[in-house]
């Protein structure tokens, strides 16, 4: 049977094949994007884990939009006004699966930073949007490419990763938020805030979404795989009624509704008197931890190449002078240590900056600083000077 022609296009995640490769005992990996296991809030969870065996009803067909009572706490916990809702999905990655599927037809164009992240490139590719990009600086996108392309394309949407991007580590400043709200106000662009980060903050000031300046024009996905655990799979979005109505449409046809028992562990989770503590304590093992790494490839890197500080999130950039990053992530692999080249972040032929993505949250100290030993090594030996 052929496969549909919007999949012949797409790759499959390059970072799910490294991954496996990664699995070798030998290997520390720095490339995938996953929370320390440490951090899974399981004792929090024991209490409702005891209750759910109580409550047949969660483990009957549930609604679409998700378990009534995490609604409602949600719906309070964002602030949402009653103008807005919020609904549960599998993960936020479907949650972005839904938005393409509910607004884009083939040839509808598409806003992202350069680089983005690789999942939503798929899922734009899958609905055979026209994907355009924007580059990204050190405070966001740039603003004079953003509107020029919003003026010229008329873009159904822009998504973005304001906190902690994947793969940058970027953290908007308030200035680039409220400008880039600003413009998708007076261009009538649809801002998708994808907001996976944003509980990871370690350092600095928190800062107000995007779509808190621009809450008419925006959906917002927020995940709980690194707050909780991305085995439960659940991710939100919320937005205002008239955005959030087709969503639930779209998921009826995907997969009835999530899982009801892991929503209801979910809100047990987050009604836990200890899970602020939680939060506070993963927080301080990934600034260890991001501090290790950063300390370590900052006395060991070669002058060639650079790196950014982020507050927050998992990720650090390391930028390289021109070379074959998939030829350089091969040498590393085989060296004992998985990272993830930049052109991945990239749409397919688009120019990408040489650079690698790693990951902080996931090796212990020591396996970080023998990471950047062997990483370093390879870059030394091979890198021309
Ligand atoms: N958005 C971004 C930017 C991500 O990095 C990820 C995965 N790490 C997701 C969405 C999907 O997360 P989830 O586990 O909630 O599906």
């Amino acid at each position: 049977m052929e496969i549909a022609q919007s999949l012949q296009q797409i790759q499959s995640s390059y970072i799910r094949e490294i991954l496996s490769a990664a699995c070798n005992k030998n290997v520390i990996s720095l490339a995938g994007g996953l929370p320390d296991e440490q951090a899974f809030p399981i004792d929090l969870m024991r209490p409702t884990l005891t209750q759910l065996a109580e409550m047949p009803n969660v483990f009957q067909y549930g609604a679409t939009a998700g378990y009534g009572p995490l609604l409602d706490f949600l719906q309070h916990h964002f602030a949402l006004p009653d103008s807005h809702k919020v609904m549960m999905c599998t993960g936020s990655q479907q949650g972005l699966d839904l938005i393409a599927r509910a607004y884009i037809n083939p040839g509808d164009t598409v806003v992202m930073e350069a680089p983005s992240y690789l999942g939503a490139m798929q899922v734009f590719g899958l609905v055979s949007a026209n994907i355009v990009t924007v580059a990204q600086n050190a405070h966001g996108p740039d603003l004079v490419q953003l509107e020029q392309c919003f003026e010229q394309q008329s873009p159904k949407m822009f998504y973005a990763v304001p906190d902690f991007h994947n793969p940058t580590g970027v953290c908007w400043s308030l200035e680039t938020r409220q400008q880039v709200a600003a413009l998708c106000i007076k261009y009538n662009v649809a801002f998708i805030e994808d907001a996976p980060y944003r509980e990871l903050r370690f350092s600095g000031n928190p800062i107000p979404l995007v779509s808190d300046f621009c809450p008419e024009h925006s959906i917002v996905l927020r995940s709980f795989s690194k707050i909780a655990s991305p085995g439960l799979r659940l991710g939100a979005v919320s937005g205002k009624i008239a955005f959030l109505d087709p969503l639930i449409k779209v998921k009826q046809g995907a997969d009835l509704h999530s899982s009801v028992p892991m929503q209801a562990l979910l809100l047990g989770l987050l009604q836990h008197d200890n899970f602020g503590l939680h939060i506070d304590k993963i927080r301080a093992l990934y600034k260890t931890r991001y501090q290790v790494l950063f300390d370590a490839l900052q006395q060991q890197l070669p002058v060639t190449c650079g790196m950014n500080s982020v507050e927050g999130g998992m990720f650090i950039w390391v930028t390289l002078p021109e070379c074959d990053t998939f030829a350089l992530a091969k040498t590393l692999l085989a060296n004992g240590v998985a990272v993830v080249p930049s052109p991945v972040f990239y749409p397919e032929a688009h120019p990408a900056q040489a650079a690698l993505r790693l990951n902080f949250t996931n090796a212990t100290a020591e396996e970080l600083q023998e990471a950047v030993r062997r990483l370093t090594d390879v870059l030394h030996n091979t890198l021309a000077v």
